[in-house]
């Protein structure tokens, strides 16, 4: 493939901004007991917020998976239940201060993981309490993400009903047997069919993730899964990269797999068609990698991305969750630790950092890529000029367009997005990030 923007396509989980590093966020006594104080000083002003909720534990790992998640069996509900109290006792502990109680709440997400993987009992305990401790509107979208099999169980699609659920989402990657069978996705299409019958019942709308560059993938069967996926209707459909991240199964099977994994060339290819194919079926997209159908719009990716201004709030409890609120980015224990954190602990971040106006400004723009559009009125008076030669060097390459109040990303800079997302990091921050090249 000749005329690429770049050397290679950066695969980085570029979901998160700013970075926090182990050797320089460590977040000691003192500073979470600021950030626990800073809660208690003053309301939280009127800006979108998100409640991320992560239960990082599933029934299998899937060879592809990078997400901070540890595999546990349904023998082991009592982990569960502990983890359940833990997390109760964080959403809690922040509803309390007087930052959060009575806050405007935009979203709230549970991802993981498989926060299907706990029982319809956890289930209907944990959203109790998210309902008990902030003012969740009634209609406010509330998502659940879930695994094909875990929600089968009609049990849980009825709490999630009762409970204001408004978006169940759970990822297919792909409908085909030979690439499933490939990626360790052990669901079968007949458990695919039967949780997508069950979800219709209840009168869910199915949100569907797939992924495309899975070993076994080739483009045809790329267009026919998203085929699929639009015949169903599906309101959402998230398409994402396979990223060899070097922790995972399918990294120590690439060399194996070479004949196997789609070429760069041929991953450019399937994003394109994703994005042409789903936009011609009637969806918006959203994000870039989010697509919804014109009136099931949803936010919660949008504000993991800073919100477009770079300034939306993430309340995110549970081990290893990363939020940004009342001006400090922070990132929780991990599982171990974080099981009764609460016996030694004000609240459970261990890595924190306090961002200035300067690292909300630079969310936006590091995430305008991916957010499809930075407003120029986002930026700190200076920064065009100071940024100029990186924006006309994206401008030369036709990777974003730029009019008198706004920066966007063309449709070739859209297949370059965390690309474009890095060259406005420091050299210090692109350090931290993994480069994978395929
Ligand atoms: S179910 Fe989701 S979180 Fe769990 S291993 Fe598979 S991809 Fe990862």
């Amino acid at each position: 493939m000749t005329d690429l923007p770049y050397p290679y396509r950066e695969a980085v989980p570029l979901y998160f901004y700013p970075f926090l590093s182990p050797l320089t966020c460590q977040a000691d006594a003192a500073m979470v007991h600021n950030f626990h104080s800073s809660l208690q000083e003053r309301k939280a002003p009127d800006l979108d917020r998100l409640i991320y909720i992560h239960i990082p534990f599933c029934k299998d790992i899937c060879f592809f998976c990078g997400f901070y998640r540890d595999a546990i069996g349904h023998g082991n509900q009592e982990v569960l239940r502990a983890y359940v109290e833990s997390l109760k006792a964080e959403i809690k502990a922040y509803s309390e201060t007087e930052y959060l109680r009575k806050c405007k709440i935009s979203a709230v997400y549970f991802g993981g993981g498989t926060p299907t993987i706990l029982g319809h009992d956890l289930m209907d305990s944990l959203l109790r309490t998210i309902h008990d401790s902030f003012a969740v509107e009634p209609g406010t979208e509330l998502s659940y993400e879930g695994e094909v099999r875990t929600l089968k169980d009609k049990d849980k699609l009825k709490v999630l009903k009762a409970l204001g659920c408004t978006r169940v989402s759970f990822g297919v990657q792909t409908f085909n047997e030979r690439a499933r069978r490939l990626s360790g996705l052990k669901p079968t299409m007949a458990d695919i069919r039967e949780c997508i019958d069950n979800i219709n019942e209840y009168g869910f709308d199915p949100n569907l993730d797939l992924m495309y560059g899975l070993p076994g993938q080739t483009e045809s069967v790329w267009e026919s899964d998203l085929k699929k996926a639009i015949e169903l209707r599906a309101a959402n459909i998230d398409i994402y990269d396979t990223v060899l991240y070097p922790h995972t199964i399918l990294f120590r099977q690439r060399h194996k797999l070479k004949n196997e994994l789609p070429t760069l060339s041929q991953r450019l290819t399937m994003m394109e068609m994703g994005m042409r194919l789903l936009v011609d079926a009637g969806y918006t997209q959203e994000t870039i990698e989010d697509f919804h159908l014109p009136s099931k719009g949803y936010k919660m990716k949008r504000l993991v991305y800073g919100g477009g201004d770079g300034r939306s709030e993430i309340l995110a409890c549970g081990a290893a969750a990363v939020g940004v609120l009342n001006g400090y980015s922070y990132r929780n224990l991990t599982p171990q630790k974080y099981l009764n954190w609460w016996e030694n602990r004000k609240l459970p971040p261990e890595l924190m950092y306090r961002m200035t106006d300067e690292d909300f400004r630079k969310r936006a723009l590091v995430f305008f890529p991916k957010v499809l559009e930075l407003k120029k009125e986002c930026l700190p008076f200076g920064w065009l000029e100071q940024y100029r030669p990186i924006i006309d060097g994206m401008k030369d390459r036709q990777l974003i367009e730029e009019t008198s109040t706004s920066l966007m990303p063309t449709e070739k800079g859209m297949l370059w997005a965390d690309n474009m997302a890095m060259e406005f990091l420091e050299t210090r921050e692109q350090r931290k990030i993994w480069k994978i090249g395929h």
